[in-house]
């Protein structure tokens, strides 16, 4: 290899050597809410698309997804009663739909949405020959059996959880009921929960939800107070999934909420913060400072870098590969190697980088990281190896 190119075996590396881990994709969301079938093609156009596809199969196979950690949202109530009264339109324009995502508990919704990915994973579509088929996996084991059938082996959808209220199972749902609601998911094969999302819950105050570089979308104006942080019911919840063997996703959090939840676990176990920026590159509070990085390594977790520039940079970029290399470089420096991995956020309601459009465009990172002088190993850390160590080692 001479000096002066990228490694030619860029392909092997990406699709053969590194297992391909996304930390966060929400490819549920697109099923649930537009009845989307697994396997419905997607290609990205470049502008800001409400029923794009970033994450689904089609995607993830061209891509070589390996695992992906499938975050399911029920929507907050607060979008329609604070944030975006005219969306209160759909229940007579889509009352189906409105019934689907507003009727019933939190927990109930996201429970109807892990069974609407369920049903379209496993859907006669979805297992189509010629095309590795997916499959849910919902413990460490089963995770370690299907990554030992080779490279032919179906692409692993773990679900997760995004927002704590979705423990919550009606009004006056109380600390033992989260709890309990809480084991439920573990039996269902959630592997970790971000705890905080767009509004408080039962567990933890949130920071703002959008970057400021596009508070120009008239929605999502009301302020989040980051003097607020962790709840009594909070540390009851994080207790209990660390006994439960379930991750704690910190994206979200407040600040103060994620100083409290170091002090708390320390090393007992694997922090996450799975889609985030870093704060000494774009000082937002949703992203971790260095000393936080310290901390999350020092728990035997990880941060994903999420592939939305509007929270890895300051300015305004429709591109965001420049970013997310800077980004990933700044968290190997503070967090070390064995800590940093990729969220990419897909799928969530965002408007993904021009030049990493949707997750059949994967490559394009690796072969940027190896003209940046990683190294093959770095890579193979960066794209799944970390993660699945902090799976082994959290899970279950
Ligand atoms: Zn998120």
């Amino acid at each position: 290899m001479s000096s002066s190119t990228i490694d030619p075996d860029w392909q092997r590396i990406h699709y053969a050597d590194s297992t391909i881990v996304d930390l966060h994709a929400h490819p549920g969301l697109k099923i649930s809410l537009f009845d989307k079938a697994f396997t419905a093609p997607f290609h990205a156009s470049g502008a800001f698309n409400p029923f794009s596809f970033e994450s689904g199969f089609s995607n993830l196979h061209l891509g070589g997804v390996d695992v992906l950690l499938s975050a399911i949202y029920a929507p907050e109530r607060q979008i329609v009663t604070q944030e975006a009264p005219a969306l209160q339109a759909l229940r007579y324009l889509r009352p189906r739909l409105w019934r689907k995502v507003f009727g019933g508990s939190y927990f109930d919704v996201a429970n109807r949405m892990l069974d609407d990915l369920e049903r379209a994973v496993s859907a006669p579509a979805s297992q189509a020959a010629g095309r590795r088929p997916a499959q849910v996996v919902r413990s460490r084991v089963e995770l370690d059996a299907l990554l030992a059938q080779g490279n032919d082996r179906p692409i692993a959808l773990i679900h997760c959880l995004e927002g704590a209220h979705s423990l919550n199972s009606g009004p006056g749902t109380t600390t033992q009921q989260l709890l309990a609601n809480l084991e439920h998911y573990q039996r269902r094969g959630v592997a970790y929960i971000t705890l905080a999302h767009f509004f408080a819950n039962d567990v933890v105050h949130p920071c703002f939800p959008w970057p400021e570089n596009i508070q120009k979308l008239n929605f999502f104006r009301s302020e989040r107070d980051v003097t607020l942080g962790l709840k009594p019911a909070g540390e009851a919840v994080i207790e209990r999934m660390i006994e439960l063997g379930m991750l704690i996703d910190l994206s979200h959090c407040t600040p103060p909420a994620r100083a409290r939840i170091y002090d708390m676990v320390g090393q007992r176990a694997p922090l996450l913060m799975t889609h985030v920026g870093a704060y000494a590159i774009n000082p937002d509070p949703y992203n971790p400072q260095d000393w936080e990085l310290r901390k999350i390594a020092d728990s035997g977790g990880m941060v994903g870098v999420i592939f939305m520039p509007y929270w890895l940079t300051p300015h305004a970029s429709k591109r965001g590969l420049n970013a997310i290399v800077q980004t990933l470089r700044h968290f190997l420096d503070a967090a070390g190697g064995e800590h940093v991995g990729i969220g990419t956020d897909f799928d969530g309601f965002i408007d993904p980088p021009d030049d990493l459009p949707d997750a059949a465009h994967l490559e394009r990172l690796t072969q940027r990281l190896l003209a940046e002088r990683f190294t093959p190993q770095q890579i193979g850390q960066i794209w799944g190896g970390n993660a699945l160590r902090v799976l082994r080692q959290g899970w279950g």
